[in-house]
């Protein structure tokens, strides 16, 4: 079956924003074996968009659209989808009614431009917008399906994951789909396909890697006709996998590698403080994306200059031996922020992120320091890239190897 994605709003034409609904949107529909084979953008204008659904009609069986369903005079999605459909626009008061209640809970006026989002076709049902009030629509025409969305990437996603998804899976699939991703750090995706090889040319489950700012995710994807007979090749698939690629996976669907390193120092009861130098603070900074995170990360300094490197106390006489890109500054940053901050863990991150070399080490090459109070680590690795790669790169190693150090035994916090 022939699917098309059209995002619909003005500020896509401009460059505004980026189209990230439709790519969000082509990495789903290989799960329900749809080919996806044109994503079109239109601006808010009501002529233009009945001209590409016109065009979207003639050559595909699922028309998906994202955006113009908000209530203002600029979104025309639902009055383009009507008269191109030549059906009659009517407002569905059992909406009105939800509509009203909801502002009202929050204790306003319901502006009256809203009823606009209450509207409703007779081929369309209506389906809900939990982070939003927009509603979408489903329409079954003609042998064609046609699915409108909200432009907000969070309501769209919690649209099509919620309600979507599961309706496409039994309408088209006639099957349950499944799939779960693990994610790996510490290979090149071209390593990773090399690995796990064997897997990547099977049918059920399929297997697809991605590179990912935060390393290589698997993705696997399994049919069956219930949902246990897809969870059970899942599972076993996962086994497979984990046999060969143990060391290198740290996490699976919408893990993140903060999350995960959070969740192991509050499991043990340990504290973690951070020393970075060219990071600038991005480990710091990544650390506290996790609400919650003061539980166990005790502050983060940043040694981005000598001005600070002098009022931390640097030892000068150890880094003109060394030098500053170095696994003996990186151990010793771990050892000052753990006792600086009195944290049972210390991590100390150092590098050179570019444009030019530091130290005659090229550019990407990066030092994590581990201290646990018990004795201190370093890991060295490099990674090419321009200077937001590198340290975004430089922050997911030096949380990976944390998450390693947490697993090994020993680290529990002392009894109390
Ligand atoms: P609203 O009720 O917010 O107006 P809407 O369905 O009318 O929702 P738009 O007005 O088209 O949606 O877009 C609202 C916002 O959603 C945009 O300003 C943009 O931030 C985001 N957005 C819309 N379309 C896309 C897209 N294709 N990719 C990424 N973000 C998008
Ligand atoms: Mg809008």
């Amino acid at each position: 079956m022939k699917a098309e994605i059209i995002s619909i709003g003005t500020e896509l034409l401009l460059g505004e924003i980026t189209d990230t609904n439709s790519a969000y949107l082509a990495g789903q529909l290989p799960l329900l074996g749809l080919d996806l084979h044109f994503i079109s953008t239109v601006g808010d204008n009501q002529q233009r968009l009945i001209d590409t659904l016109r065009h979207a009609w003639q050559r595909s069986d699922i028309i998906i659209t994202t955006g113009g369903l908000g209530p203002t005079q600029d979104d025309v999605t639902r009055e383009a989808i009507a008269e191109f459909l030549g059906e009659k626009i009517t407002i569905d008061q059992d909406l009105v009614k939800k509509f009203e209640e909801l502002f009202s809970y929050y204790k306003i006026a319901m502006p009256p431009s809203n009823i606009k989002q209450a509207a409703i076709i007779p081929s369309a049902e209506i389906i809900q917008n939990p982070r939003g009030t927009a509603p979408g629509w489903w329409i079954e025409r003609d042998n064609r399906i046609v699915i409108t969305m909200p432009g907000p990437p969070r309501e769209m996603q919690l649209m099509w994951t919620k309600e979507i998804l599961p309706r496409l899976q039994q309408k088209i699939v006639g099957a349950v789909i499944i799939s779960k991703t693990l994610k790996l750090f510490g290979l090149t995706e071209a390593e990773v396909d090399d690995k796990a090889s064997l897997f990547l040319s099977a049918t059920n489950p399929t297997l697809a890697t991605y590179a990912k700012s935060d390393g290589i995710y698997l993705r696997i994807t399994a049919k069956a006709n219930t949902e246990s007979e897809a969870q059970q090749l899942i599972i076993q698939r996962e086994a497979d996998i984990r046999a060969i690629l143990s060391d290198y996976i740290w996490g699976v669907n919408s893990d993140t590698l903060e999350h995960n390193v959070g969740a192991l120092l509050v499991a043990k009861g340990l504290s973690l403080a951070t020393m970075e130098s060219y990071t600038g603070g991005l480990l710091a900074n990544t650390i506290t994306n996790i609400p919650g995170s003061s539980r166990y990360f005790k502050g983060g300094l940043i040694a981005y200059t000598d001005d600070a490197r002098a009022a931390f106390g640097f030892d000068w006489q150890l880094i003109s031996q060394c030098g500053l890109i170095s696994a003996k500054a990186a151990e010793t940053m771990a050892t000052m922020a753990r006792e600086k901050l009195g944290a049972s863990i210390g991590a100390g991150l150092t590098g050179v992120m570019g444009p030019a070399e530091v130290e005659g080490k090229p550019v990407g090459t990066i030092f994590v320091g581990i201290d646990d109070g018990q004795y201190s680590q370093s890991f060295t690795k490099n990674y090419p890239g321009n200077r937001l790669q590198v340290k975004q790169r430089a922050v997911t190693s030096a949380l990976f190897e944390l998450r390693k150090t947490l697993l090994q035994e020993g680290n529990d916090a002392p009894d109390s």
